[in-house]
């Protein structure tokens, strides 16, 4: 791996991991549900990130008497048990956004629970704009799809925002409004990852070298 690349890879883990326990502590204080899928979301994000980068390690080594093709493969079982795990945890929190709905829950919107997705917008939209420069000069396809999942995240963030600002001046069903609308792109984020690892497992071989 390029030195750049491995760095972007690293930022990406621990980029991801401070923005989960930021969340995290948000909603588990607020006892918003758009801030825990969002929190949900990040953990799938550090998954993917630790998934990349040790792949991405494994995958470099080289082939050997058991692995005679090399390692490449190991890249797209990881990518499987990431989007399962995507799959469960997106449906929980649309399980628990129904609930919410008709059963309605008192939830305590701070000016750190409105800080959070501020925070969350502007590190991700930073990340997006660094591994989208690194992945092109690195020619690395795995960099370039983490910056489109970046700059999504962006939108996911803002999503939770609207949900908890509108919970805050009185409308108590934007919260799980927004909590239903992040699980579905936890799932969707998930699914596409499964698809295009099965994709990879059925047919395309690894590459040449
Ligand atoms: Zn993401």
């Amino acid at each position: 791996m390029k030195p750049a690349a491995f760095r972007a890879t690293l930022i990406n883990i621990f980029g991801n991991t401070a923005l989960f326990v930021l969340k995290l502590v948000a909603g588990l204080m607020s006892g918003s549900i758009a801030i825990i899928s969002e929190a949900l979301n990040s953990l799938s994000d550090i998954a993917a990130s630790v998934g990349t980068f040790v792949c991405v390690r494994i995958s470099d080594k080289e082939a050997d008497a058991g692995h005679p093709f090399g390692h490449s493969r190991a890249e797209p079982i990881a990518g499987l048990i990431i989007a399962v795990l995507a799959g469960i945890l997106g449906f929980e929190v649309i399980r628990t956004s129904v609930i919410r709905f008709f059963r309605h829950e008192e939830i305590e919107i701070t000016a750190f629970t409105l800080l959070v997705p501020f925070i969350t917008m502007v590190t991700k939209g930073a990340m997006a704009l660094h591994f989208s420069a690194v992945g092109k000069k690195a020619g690395s396809p795995a960099l370039k799809a983490t910056a489109v999942d970046s700059f999504m995240d962006v939108f996911v963030a803002m999503a939770a925002l609207i949900g908890i600002a509108g919970a805050k001046i009185g409308f108590p069903f934007f919260d799980p409004a927004a909590g239903l609308a992040i699980s579905f792109w936890i799932i969707y984020a998930g699914y596409r990852i499964g698809m295009e690892n099965i994709a990879y497992l059925m047919g395309q071989a690894p590459p040449p070298e």
